[in-house]
């Protein structure tokens, strides 16, 4: 139930942009649906033994309408308010396939005539200006979305985000697309205080929000809300990238990268890749590309510039800090304000290193890992040139007291809490580890051959995929069959760079093998 009483429903969502409607079980077909059917409004067709198709029927003249009219009469008197609203949302979907919002209006009046609370008031409303999302842009008629958002505008407050989402792309298709942000900015700030976190259904339409400043020429606009939101989830950016390369006919290669160099950790996907070529061909500058081999050496084989890494330095780096903080501040409270300290008290450091996992790969000789054959200390003087943080239980430190003679590497032993103790707290020790990375961010890699997933999955939703992406471009774990004359650092490339003969751009989404891509104006 959402704050208005309202069940969700999910057929209105799922028919909302489908012609066709494939579904693996017959089972799934509504009462609804079987009416529409049985009607002749929809056609069903089976094509194998799971599988089956729903069409729409493509004309509905007066008679037609009629019927529908009887239709709704018939489960209305059965009193079901979602039967009701599935209802309204097949005849505003029909309204959408066949290009008909006047049928959608038609419906709305009707329904409108009737008694109905708030909550399906919103309901019809939505379904009615989302029938106007089939039509291009310059074939609406742009005031009556305004004016119905207008009418349902405190009401859609109160609502769930699926439900709310719905007003975005309409008001998207009109001069009033600046208002979504505002909107969309006051809807957040109802359920959280950060307004950063825009729960995910609503991030899911901000490319929405881009595609219409776009379409305004309003480039600056779109820029802003691309730098506002780009560290958010990667299906948002992925969408992103796909709806602005959309634009290639109109936009300019340069354009389409300078909207982009915001986004500075998240690569360009591989499937992408063959869209961009196509577009470099058309565009009007005649642009040459060179792939990069590697980027072990940091600068480009082509053009000799500096690769430069991916950045991440966002709002969102500090919620994850301050979510690990008040973790750590809760579970292990003295020793936390102990680290607090100490922290402060360091220079820039270059590794943070998890004392456990080295132990597990040295101490452990009789697993002939590669470590087997070296000694720790010479481990980290070869492999870990510059100054390192070692973070690990006391038995670590016990076990190990030799190699801190090297003013070149620090340790912080973190004892168990009473809360891990009693099982109230999971293991801190990577908290410590993943806080202490942070701190020293921009110049710190993260020694450990652990992904966090636990860690990660605790953070609030939006900050999941940001700091995966974090972890991953900073994390050293596959050195094992790195050979110690060849080892260097492992590199992330930031996505979109502009040089001074064009442009750097990373290609792929595989953090540790990505692919940067010289390109350049012919002359
Ligand atoms: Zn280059």
């Amino acid at each position: 139930m959402n704050r208005l009483g309202l069940h969700l429903r999910p057929w209105s969502i799922s028919l909302l942009k489908l012609h066709m409607l494939t579904m693996n079980s017959e089972r799934y077909l509504s009462k609804v649906h079987q009416m529409f059917i049985n009607n002749g409004l929809m056609t069903f067709s089976q094509t194998n033994k799971k599988n089956f198709t729903i069409q729409w029927n493509k004309e509905l003249d007066e008679r037609g309408y009629e019927k529908l009219v009887g239709m709704f009469l018939e489960i209305e008197s059965e009193n079901k308010t979602p039967q009701l609203l599935q209802f309204d949302s097949l005849v505003s979907n029909w309204a959408f396939n066949t290009k008909r919002p006047e049928l959608a209006e038609r419906w709305l009046n009707f329904r409108l005539q009737k008694e109905c609370s708030r909550a399906v008031k919103v309901s019809l409303v939505l379904d009615y200006i989302n029938s106007f999302t089939g039509l291009r842009p310059e074939e609406i008629d742009e005031q009556k979305i305004i004016n119905s958002v207008r009418e349902i505008k405190t009401d859609i407050m109160n609502t769930d985000n699926i439900t709310f989402a719905k007003v975005i792309p309409p008001l998207c298709m009109t001069s009033g697309y600046k208002s979504c942000m505002e909107l969309m900015k006051e809807y957040t700030k109802i359920f959280t205080k950060d307004v950063y976190l825009l729960p995910k259904n609503l991030a899911y339409r901000l490319p929405d929000v881009v595609d219409a400043a776009i379409r305004k020429d309003d480039f600056k606009f779109a820029a802003e809300i691309i730098r506002e939101h780009k560290d958010i989830a990667n299906h948002f950016l992925f969408k992103l990238w796909k709806g602005l390369l959309k634009h290639s006919d109109t936009l300019s290669v340069d354009r389409i990268f300078e909207l982009f160099s915001s986004v500075d950790n998240f690569n360009l996907p591989h499937s992408i890749e063959d869209d961009l070529l196509q577009i470099l061909e058309k565009d009007q500058k005649q642009w040459k590309v060179f792939k990069n081999r590697s980027i072990k050496g940091k600068h480009c084989e082509n053009c000799g510039e500096k690769i430069e890494p991916h950045v991440f330095d966002g709002e969102g780096i500090e919620m994850i800090k301050t979510n690990i903080s008040a973790t750590l501040d809760r579970h292990n409270k003295d020793r936390f304000s102990t680290f607090l300290q100490f922290l402060h008290s360091l220079e820039d450091i270059n590794y943070v290193v998890d004392g456990m996992w080295l132990n597990h790969h040295f101490i452990m000789k009789e697993k002939k890992t590669f470590h087997s054959t070296m000694e720790l200390e010479d481990y980290l003087h070869q492999y870990l040139p510059g100054r390192k943080l070692i973070i690990a239980r006391n038995v670590f430190f016990h076990q190990n007291e030799h190699i801190f003679d090297d003013p070149d590497v620090i340790g912080f032993p973190v004892n168990y809490s009473d809360d891990e103790r009693k099982k109230s707290a999971s293991s801190l020790d990577d908290l410590f580890l993943l806080y202490a990375a942070l701190q020293f961010n921009q110049s710190c890699y993260i020694v450990t051959g652990d992904y966090m997933r636990d860690h990660i999955s605790k953070l609030k939703e939006n900050l999941t995929e940001l700091c995966s992406r974090w972890i991953l471009s900073k994390s050293i774990k596959t050195f094992q069959r790195v050979s110690p004359n060849t080892w260097e650092l492992p590199i992330t490339a930031k996505p979109f760079v502009k040089t001074k003969k064009g442009w750097h751009i990373s290609t792929s989404d595989r953090i540790h093998s990505p692919r940067v891509w010289c390109i350049q104006e012919c002359k």
